[in-house]
């Protein structure tokens, strides 16, 4: 192989593993920093991983040992072990990007430098219900209360609909760092994959992202019914923001679209990202595939992130049984230009991703047309 140098991922789930499938068709070697037989181990079969957590100091530094450029699938990684470790290893993206970025409340504060329209919001110091009260005077209600660390779908949110919710909002977030936005009245949620390179910031055309229960359950690229003015738009804001980072790598950016067509920015994640697992069908570069190429200096030809047909990928998300989500991956192998992504999770636990469909075809409509039945699937596992 013409590279021979070698990735460390922090994390072994399936984002790690759809990067490992990446890697695996450029002869790259992947170590990757999780579990034992974790997904993306169970496809990458060499004695470089490490058994450890990417949240532990040693685990980090042994993993430094072991490859040239260090990558996360997560953002909820040890970033001073990544400090340590910086001066040895590449870190890609950034660990002071990781770090920002982790801290919900850090991320925003850092982004309003640049210009970039997001919710107004408060930061909560005392975290009393004295305290919620006069932000809740300041932003009006409803509100999202926020977890600022370890948020991922969904949890770490509540949604303040009136001052008596004030004690139910704090206890469910006890503990935890916290601050306050003001309602968002969007229309439609997007979402784009920026890349950034050693001297670029490309994007993916923007998708339509729909969340249930504050996970997202479809994605539909390119986004329906919005106009090539918005979709330049939103990506020229998603650029914008990623490129007030530093590093390589990829980056999912997620957008409000507002009823008067204005965006505002939800949050980024400093990895790549479930609203870009359609890329892997859709475009000629998968987010895995660019993401790699980034962080390893290797061309990426622009065409190469332009959606070649109309996808939709559905999350396949684990319902009241440990195998109900098979019976969704079943019933996709009969529907046409269905490719189905098991992630190798075992048994499955009510709410946690365990695969994804998506279904290509020559126009969106028709798309629709096929995923539907799978819809209905997805929806009677969850009921
Ligand atoms: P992820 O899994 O994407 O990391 P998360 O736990 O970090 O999710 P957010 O992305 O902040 O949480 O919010 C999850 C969802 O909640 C959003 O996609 C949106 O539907 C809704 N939401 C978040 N903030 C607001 C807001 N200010 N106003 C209205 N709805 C919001
Ligand atoms: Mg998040
Ligand atoms: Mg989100």
């Amino acid at each position: 192989m013409w590279n021979s140098r070698k990735v460390g991922i922090l994390g072994g789930g399936q984002l790690g593993r759809m990067l490992v499938e990446s890697c695996n068709r450029l002869n790259i070697q992947a170590n990757v920093l999780d579990a034992e037989n974790s997904p993306a181990k169970l496809i990458s079969f060499h004695d470089g991983h490490v058994t450890g957590s990417f949240k532990e100091r040693e685990a980090v530094r042994q993993l430094a040992k072991s490859c040239d450029v260090m990558t996360a699938e997560i953002e909820h990684v040890d970033t001073y072990a990544l400090e340590e470790v910086a001066s040895e290893v590449q870190v890609e993206p950034s660990w002071q990007a990781i770090r920002t970025i982790q801290n919900k409340f850090n991320q925003k504060e850092h982004l309003r430098q640049y210009g970039i329209p997001m919710a107004d919001h408060r930061e909560l110091i005392k975290n009393t219900p004295e305290e919620l009260a006069e932000v809740g005077e300041q932003l009006g209600y409803p509100m999202m209360l926020k977890s600022k660390t370890m948020a991922y779908d969904g949890r770490g949110n509540f949604r303040v609909n009136s001052k008596e919710d004030i004690p139910e909002a704090l206890e469910a977030l006890k503990d935890r760092p916290l601050y306050a936005e003001k309602w968002a009245y969007f229309k439609m949620e997007l979402a784009v994959m920026v890349i950034k390179t050693k001297d670029e910031v490309l994007s993916y055309p923007t998708v339509e992202t729909v969340q249930e229960d504050s996970i997202c359950k479809l994605v539909y690229a390119p986004a329906r019914n919005v106009s090539d003015k918005i979709n330049e738009e939103a990506q020229a804001l998603a650029r914008k923001a990623v490129a007030a980072f530093e590093g390589k790598g990829a980056f999912g950016v997620e957008m409000f679209l507002l009823e008067d067509n204005s965006l505002m920015l939800c949050e980024i994640a400093s990895r790549i990202h479930n609203s870009g697992h359609y890329t892997i069908e859709g475009c000629g570069l998968s987010q895995f595939d660019s993401h790699i190429r980034a962080i390893m200096d290797l061309p990426i030809p622009a065409k190469s992130l332009e959606i070649r047909q109309p996808s939709i990928m559905l999350n396949i998300i684990g319902g009241s049984a440990p195998d109900t989500h098979l019976k969704a991956a079943e019933a996709a192998l009969s529907i046409p230009n269905a490719a189905i992504h098991l992630y190798s999770k075992g048994a499955a636990k009510p709410g946690r991703k365990m695969g994804h469909i998506t279904v290509t075809a020559a126009t969106m409509h028709e798309a629709e047309t096929i995923i539907q039945p799978l819809i209905d699937v997805v929806d009677n596992i969850r009921a």
